[in-house]
């Protein structure tokens, strides 16, 4: 961050910055070195501004969700990390000649989308029940579960590029994979359109039931964690492959393999972000060495890590 850009934000937002903030207060990991400057977004013009602003100074700005899929580094990320505010949170709903429309705003938590849709019998979002994070982390990642994902319900996306300002991207312009969201450069996601069709209340709410009682069955409860950490390979589950090479309960400084289900790694004391990616790293060579199978990581390694090894 230079000093010149930390002073105009500073001027123009106040103490609305926040300088070294510690990203482990904004991760479920609870993990995390801090950011060079942290800053909150209230509308759309407050994050073009910023956009524009890092990029003439050629800083870095990296936007965060609620942190549910992140491992920060323990040295943290140089440059300006931006969250958006409750005010780009909002869920709109209108009628329209395809269905039900709702307009969510990228820092509404999904879980709030999916209940609001399960309360007016519109079905399409029964597999997201219990998913954790926002809208906008949501879409990134193409969040799903259970054979559903987000990409299935999508309509349009908004966002702001820091050339061009805000704009819209419609259904046929998006392009997804499983996990996986083909993020135009330097989008930043104010908000998503999804379809909804109306359903069976009764029915709707049954699998949603379905859904969490298999999550509370097979997810670890208890320590703070960010998900499954490798994508399942083609035809595989992860979280079998690590448990066949014996890796369930493998403990490295505060981080350990979960014992419930081996593709989540817990955090279950004062874990540090080199302890996870230690783990991470003996993983994918045991299950290579086995099955010559390469786990590609699903959650998002964040920040200064070159340094940091
Ligand atoms: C207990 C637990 C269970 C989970 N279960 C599932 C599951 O069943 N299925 C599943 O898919 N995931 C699951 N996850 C992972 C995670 O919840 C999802 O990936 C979630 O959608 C991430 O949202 P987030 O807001 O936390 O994103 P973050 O973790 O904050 O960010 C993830 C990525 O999205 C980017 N991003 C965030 N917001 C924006 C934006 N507005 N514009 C552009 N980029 C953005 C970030 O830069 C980052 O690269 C689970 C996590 C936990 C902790």
């Amino acid at each position: 961050m230079t000093s010149k850009l930390y002073t105009s934000l500073r001027q123009l937002f106040g103490d609305r910055v926040r300088l070294d903030e510690p990203l482990s207060r904004h991760t479920s990991f609870r993990i995390g070195g801090p950011a060079d400057a942290w800053m909150e977004v209230e509308s759309e013009d407050e994050l073009w501004q910023l956009q524009k602003m890092s990029a003439d100074e050629g800083v870095r700005l990296f936007v965060m969700g609620i942190g549910t899929n992140v491992l920060v580094s323990d040295r943290g990320v140089r440059g300006l990390v931006v969250k958006l505010g409750r005010s780009l949170g909002v869920l709109e709903w209108s009628e329209g000649e395809r269905g039900m429309r709702a307009h969510a705003g990228a820092a509404a938590p999904f879980k709030k989308l999916v209940m609001d849709a399960a309360n007016r019998g519109l079905t399409g979002l029964e597999f997201a029940e219990g998913i954790p994070g926002s809208i906008g982390g949501g879409l990134l990642m193409n969040a799903g579960a259970f054979g559903g994902e987000m990409s299935d319900v999508v309509d349009a996306v908004h966002g702001v590029e820091p050339a061009g300002g805000p704009r819209r991207y419609g259904r046929e312009e998006l392009s997804f994979g499983y996990r996986r969201f083909d993020l135009p450069s330097g989008l930043v996601i104010t908000a998503v359109d999804f379809l909804l069709a109306p359903g069976d209340e009764s029915a709707i709410r049954d699998q949603m039931a379905d859904a969490k009682r298999r999550r509370d069955a097979k997810q670890p409860l208890g320590f703070p964690n960010a998900g499954s950490i490798f994508k399942n390979p083609p035809g595989e589950y992860a979280g079998i492959l690590i448990e066949k090479v014996g890796l369930k309960g493998r403990r490295i400084g505060g981080a350990m393999v979960s014992e419930q289900h081996a593709n989540f790694i817990v955090n279950v004391d004062r874990a540090m972000a080199t302890d996870v990616k230690t783990l991470m790293d003996q993983i994918v060579d045991a299950v290579w060495q086995d099955r010559q199978v390469r786990l590609v990581p699903e959650i998002r390694l964040v920040g200064d890590w070159e340094a940091a090894s």
